[in-house]
């Protein structure tokens, strides 16, 4: 089943329900203190937060999502997205726990033949709250799932709340099971790749009051008028439909992934093990697809490269694709190769991303450009670098590495590679340092920009997602592979 099947279907199946079908909001969130939309109830949250009357009590969407803060996993884990899209049901006041767990019981294990995803049962699993008795019952005595796939887990894993006094609730989660070939048994609590997440019923119920975090608070007591948000992972159910071994190969990604191993005329194996010898190629492939594919629909939705915000978080995406093609061996352009192909895997259910196109890829291709020079006069500042502190016998400074990287956007896991490669050490430690330095100062600037704004409170718990603070090119996690 094709990725715009299943969001075809899924709309159906929850209007057939009496759900409204909202179409997805904007990448760029419409509020200035969150950078982009990271889960499909940010549309929604006026209504879920009970500050705006909603015109419905239903709704069903299928959400385009960024979250940055899954960054570095890309690749590495078999399902996860800078940009992904995240099918949602919500209720504002209307069904509850019972409703949402039978919905979505119905959808995943109806036969594709009468309008459901034909999930075998025993492939699923769930996971509820530790207190949360009610949702227990449901699965087990309603719905009928065997007591031993239903896991508990505490308030880190399955409770939600925005950090802040406000809603919270426990939530309930559904898993599928790849297979003995995936990981060990037990559950999604012993293998969370042999058991991937699929789909997140969080059940708005509580008051929460003052208190620490996300785990540690007090519940003032039930909310008046009580809300179901949900979310399931469109390319994480694709890549379980169309039997693939991860997200970065199901059809609206893949044909990226194919065309850089073209490019570079390696051949992609399809490898999760890291000792295996394809690895790092295999995840520098999906990690070029997915930038790719995120870049071209950030640029869609109005977001232009920059140095700061939003615009930064794509410039860091187009460097890493531009990067890791480099690791691949393509030192050339590869966006006039890379994005159209990433636009015509989209374009049948985001047909702006063809019409639009002479804007989006004049955009890119110029980044791209722009990334290529300045590697080179990089490049030249470093040789001269190399040779200099060959003579004095020394490694590459710290302070050298940092200049490179603040002054002439040179990345440093290129000025390692390429010391490397000159039989040069370079001062990490000092690099880091002084990075760490800069990072407090951005970081000491964005508090203060911060407390300027009006109440943030509903936007704690996205906040601690990791999705929204951004605290510069310096998180370049010179450990990946790219
Ligand atoms: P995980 O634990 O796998 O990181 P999550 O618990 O962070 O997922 P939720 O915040 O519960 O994810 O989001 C709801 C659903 O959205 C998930 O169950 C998953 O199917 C999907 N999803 C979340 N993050 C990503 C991502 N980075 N790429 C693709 N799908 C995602
Ligand atoms: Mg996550
Ligand atoms: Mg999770
Ligand atoms: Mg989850």
């Amino acid at each position: 089943m094709k990725s715009q099947d299943i969001a075809r279907r899924w709309i159906d199946f929850f209007v057939a329900k009496g759900h409204t079908a909202v179409p997805s909001a904007s990448l760029v969130s419409s509020d200035p203190s969150l950078l982009f939309t990271v889960a499909g109830m940010v549309p929604f949250i006026p209504y879920l937060t009970a500050r705006e009357e909603p015109p419905y009590t239903r709704a069903t969407s299928v959400q385009k999502c960024i979250r940055t803060g899954d960054i570095d996993e890309v690749g590495k884990t078999v399902r996860h997205g800078t940009f992904f899209q995240m099918c949602g049901n919500f209720s504002f006041g209307d069904y509850f726990k019972e409703g949402a767990i039978s919905y979505a019981w119905e959808l995943l294990t109806t036969p594709v033949e009468q309008g459901g995803f034909g999930l075998p049962q025993e492939r699923l699993w769930v996971t509820v709250y530790h207190e949360d008795d009610e949702a227990l019952a449901i699965w087990r005595d309603k719905i009928g799932v065997p007591a031993e796939r239903i896991q508990k887990f505490g308030k880190k894993d399955n409770y939600w709340s925005t950090g802040q006094p406000g809603p919270a609730g426990p939530c309930s989660e559904i898993f599928y099971d790849r297979g003995p070939a995936y990981g060990i048994e037990g559950g999604p609590e012993a293998d969370d790749t042999r058991y991937v997440e699929i789909w997140n019923l969080v059940f708005m119920q509580y008051q929460r009051g003052e208190g620490i975090g996300k785990e540690d608070f007090e519940i003032l007591g039930e909310l008046p008028k009580k809300n179901i948000d949900t979310g399931l992972g469109l390319e994480r159910l694709a890549m379980i439909l169309q039997g693939v071994e991860n997200m970065y190969e199901t059809d609206q990604v893949r044909p990226v992934l194919d065309k850089a191993a073209e490019l570079s005329g390696k051949e992609y194996t399809s490898t999760e093990d890291p000792a295996d010898p394809h690895h790092a190629d295999d995840v520098r492939m999906r990690v070029v697809a997915d930038h790719v594919r995120s870049a071209l629909m950030l640029i869609s939705d109005g977001v232009v490269p920059s140095n700061e915000g939003r615009g930064y978080v794509l410039r860091r995406l187009i460097r890493r694709a531009v990067r890791a093609m480099r690791l691949l061996g393509v030192e050339t352009a590869v966006l006039p190769e890379l994005l159209p192909a990433s636009r015509d895997a989209m374009k049948g259910v985001y047909p702006e991303v063809e019409t639009d196109f002479a804007r989006i890829s004049r955009i890119a291709y110029a980044e791209e450009k722009a990334f290529l020079r300045t590697i080179a006069s990089g490049t030249a500042r470093l040789e001269e670098a190399v040779v200099a502190s060959k003579a004095a016998g020394t490694q590459l400074s710290g302070e050298e590495a940092f200049t490179l990287h603040d002054t002439y956007g040179f990345p440093i896991d290129l000025t390692l590679e390429m010391a490397a490669e000159a039989g040069l050490a370079v001062d990490e430690p000092t690099f880091r340092k002084l990075m760490t330095e800069q990072r407090e100062r951005a970081q000491k600037d964005a508090r203060q920009k911060k407390a300027g704004h009006a109440d943030l409170t509903v936007f704690t718990q996205l906040h601690s997602a990791g999705d929204v603070v951004f605290t510069g090119y310096d998180e370049l996690s010179t450990e990946s592979a790219v």
